[in-house]
């Protein structure tokens, strides 16, 4: 029995182990665990109360289009509640990016090194993989533009980058989006968007109008609430159209909607 063909390349992501089982492996009381950049913090108080109150009614399914939380997201963000889809997890944003619009041999372009999962997926799914190497840290977009071909399908940016820490300037991303092929979707992922202070670092949702842009930001990191696995992505209501048409009906579930607005109550 073999699997598709890009499954036999697919590596899987290798997540840093719990805290109980590397306490239990090596016998050790302290552990403090920062390789999946989990809020050291804890989970933000409000989203915890939410979830208590709504224990009782998890016999039922969640909100399948995320209703509340769709609201209250766009009315945070000043934009339309269609030009947002939730995931479970941000992550979740690559995969249905990758089914919307990714045929089998198509190309996406991944920096060296990044996060991870662009390149897992993308392998996984089937989609021929161009790295360019990051530069000083850096994400270089000259070199990224150079090696967008006619077949290249999502450019995949994260801003601030994980682990590099770097960012891209407004000047920088202005210039890189500047006369895109109409047929490359740049995937803006800003799971770091609340950590990001500097005055240049540019908001991804200010190029939304006029560029194949998604934009994806988390509750898993400045909310704490990476556990819970809900993310969203912001988008053209036209591709939002198209990646809610392969998403699973129920895929983010209730307590992590609920607890997501108890959140959104909180400063971060
Ligand atoms: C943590 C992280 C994510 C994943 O976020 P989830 O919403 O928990 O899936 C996405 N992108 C980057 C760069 C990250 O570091």
């Amino acid at each position: 029995m073999l699997p598709r063909k890009a499954i036999l390349n697919a590596k899987p992501y290798q997540p840093g182990k719990p805290i109980e089982e590397v306490k239990r492996e090596l016998g050790l009381k302290d552990v403090i665990k920062m390789a999946s950049n989990e809020n050291p913090l804890g989970p933000s108080p409000k989203a915890v109360t939410a979830i208590r109150k709504y224990l009782g009614n998890i016999n039922r399914y969640p909100e399948g289009g995320c209703f509340y939380l769709r609201q209250a997201v766009a009315k945070k963000l000043k934009i339309k509640p269609e030009q947002l889809i939730f995931g479970n997890g941000s992550d979740e944003l690559i995969e249905l990016t990758l089914k919307a619009f990714v045929n089998e041999g198509d190309e996406v372009i991944v920096a060296s090194p990044t996060f991870l999962m662009y390149e897992v997926a993308s392998t996984a799914h089937g989609a021929k993989i161009k790295v360019v190497p990051m530069r000083y840290f850096k994400y270089d977009l000259k070199a990224i533009k150079d090696a967008i071909a006619k077949n290249t399908k999502i450019i995949f940016i994260a801003n601030p980058d994980n682990p590099n820490g770097t960012y891209v300037t407004k000047y920088e991303l202005e210039n890189f989006l500047k006369d895109l092929s109409d047929e490359t979707i740049v995937f803006l992922d800003e799971a770091y968007f609340d950590f990001a202070e500097e005055q240049d670092y540019p908001n991804g949702l200010n190029y939304l109008e006029k560029n194949n842009l998604i934009v994806t930001r988390t509750f898993s990191k400045a909310y704490g609430l990476a556990g819970l696995r809900v993310g969203y992505g912001v988008s053209s209501p036209e591709i939002i159209k198209y990646m809610e048409a392969v998403r699973d009906p129920f895929n983010v579930n209730s307590l992590a909607q609920i607890g997501a607005m108890g959140a959104l109550k909180d400063k971060v």
